[in-house]
């Protein structure tokens, strides 16, 4: 165990612990579940938009504390930002757990780095992706309403 291990624990364990964001949006403009039966994830996620940006992120559900983390890490890094940006994020995040790539995240993600050693679990990496696939079922459901078929 050596020294960024180390820090990339406690800001797993951070990311865990906090509360901040672990409530339900009443109402949300999207919401979606997702779940991961291999470990018994089960969250939800609400976003509320205004004008292309994401005012307001929250999820709830019952998770691992990798899965939870890596929700709230999702809430911590997109409010304030653009529909544009979370996909970007969520691409990189995708990339550096399933194609190993590099981490290279804008300022307020930066600490999605702390789970790239969940690349050593590969059972793992399901609970760490879980709030990004469902943030996937958000983009699409917001990508739809801008262009309705
Ligand atoms: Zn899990």
């Amino acid at each position: 165990m050596n020294f960024a291990d180390d820090l990339y624990k406690e800001i797993i364990l951070d990311h865990y612990r906090s509360k901040k964001n672990r409530r339900r949006l009443d109402p949300a403009d999207y919401h979606q579940e997702g779940v991961n039966p291999s470990c018994g994830d089960d969250i939800e996620l609400f976003i509320k938009t205004d004008g292309g940006i994401i005012s307001e992120v929250t999820y709830d559900g019952i998770g691992c504390s990798i899965c939870t983390a890596s929700a709230n890490m999702l809430c911590e890094a997109l409010v304030g930002n653009s529909i544009e940006f979370a996909g970007k994020v969520l691409s990189r995040f995708k990339g550096m757990l399933t194609r190993a790539e590099e981490p290279d995240f804008p300022d307020s993600a930066a600490d999605l780095e702390a789970m790239q050693g969940v690349r050593d679990y590969p059972v793992r990496i399901k609970c760490a992706l879980l709030a990004w696939s469902t943030l996937d079922q958000i983009l699409s459901d917001i990508q739809s309403d801008a262009n309705p078929q």
